[in-house]
């Protein structure tokens, strides 16, 4: 039998996960419930989507504090993201549709941990630690250390916490306007001189583009012909190499004129 779980608390939540039974996470649904063969036959189905404080956007001095429940749609619309992380803004009014933008949760997007995720360069780009809860214990790490493994089981993503990254950039390219998966994502935040670039779905997960991070913080011409080399560095010999290559300098284009803060 399959049962459905909604915990309201931590303290529920680990008393629901008991290991006489294989328990499945789900938040907004958008990537489980679409998944091949997503609903299991038997054990428990356990709803995040009530658990105390996961919804949270809150500020501490010039820090961010995301729950790992906040939707998309609220990502999109928060002053307090806009002021402190704008690069998330920005990601999160290119996701998907109104209607996926309304259940996806930003918890949900890195867990999935698909190659296409918008938010995960983004997060990463805006130098985010990952809080993590199991077994009753948490923990927080820098969430790029998250990139070289899949959650354990039984462990939850609480939420993010982020310093003030007041400049930001995202831009993604797709088959078409939304909504895409996302063929290309760059991804730039952090104070002026000091941003981070992070590409997307160009592997199995987001690269940081060191060399053309450096030539963008200088302010150097030459950052988007050295992006399109670094990007086409990075895959050599895939077909749709040559393709991302072209496409990353007018990304890059629509990146700098972002930053500037003449894009939309
Ligand atoms: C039509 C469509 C368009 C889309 N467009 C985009 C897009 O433009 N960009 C993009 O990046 N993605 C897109 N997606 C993918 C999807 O919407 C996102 O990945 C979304 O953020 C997933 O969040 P969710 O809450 O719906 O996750 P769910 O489907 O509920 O869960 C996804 C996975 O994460 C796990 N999980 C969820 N929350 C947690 C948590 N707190 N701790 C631990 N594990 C957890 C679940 O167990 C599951 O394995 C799209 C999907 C669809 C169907």
């Amino acid at each position: 039998m399959l049962s459905f779980l909604a915990p309201r608390s931590l303290t529920e939540l680990a008393a629901m996960l008991t290991p006489d039974r294989p328990s499945w996470l789900i938040a907004g649904g958008t990537d489980r419930l679409i998944a091949p063969a997503s609903l299991p036959a038997e054990g428990v189905i356990l709803d995040l989507s009530r658990l105390a404080g996961l919804d949270r956007i809150e500020t501490a001095g010039d820090r961010l504090i995301l729950g790992a429940g906040v939707t998309v749609a609220r990502l999109a619309s928060d002053d307090r993201v806009a002021r402190l992380a704008p690069v998330l803004t920005r990601a999160a009014r290119v996701f998907g549709s109104p209607q996926i933008r309304n259940r996806a949760t930003v918890g949900g997007n890195v867990a999935n941990n698909s190659p296409a995720a918008d938010l995960t360069p983004a997060l990463l780009a805006a130098d985010a630690m990952v809080r993590l809860w199991r077994g009753g214990e948490e923990r927080a790490l820098p969430l790029e250390s998250l990139l070289s493994r899949t959650l354990d089981p039984g462990e939850i993503i609480l939420g993010f916490d982020l310093p003030a990254a007041p400049l930001g950039g995202f831009v993604k390219l797709g088959q078409r306007q939304e909504p895409a998966i996302s063929r290309l994502t760059l991804a730039a935040a952090g104070p002026k001189g000091a941003l981070r670039l992070y590409a997307g779905a160009v592997g199995p997960v987001p690269r940081r583009l060191t060399g053309a991070e450096a030539l963008l913080n200088a302010g150097d011409p030459g950052f988007a012909d050295s992006l399109s080399r670094e990007l086409a560095a990075a895959n050599p010999g895939r077909a749709s190499t040559r393709y991302k290559a072209l496409a990353a300098r007018g990304l890059a284009e629509d990146l700098l004129s972002q930053l500037s803060g003449a894009g939309a």
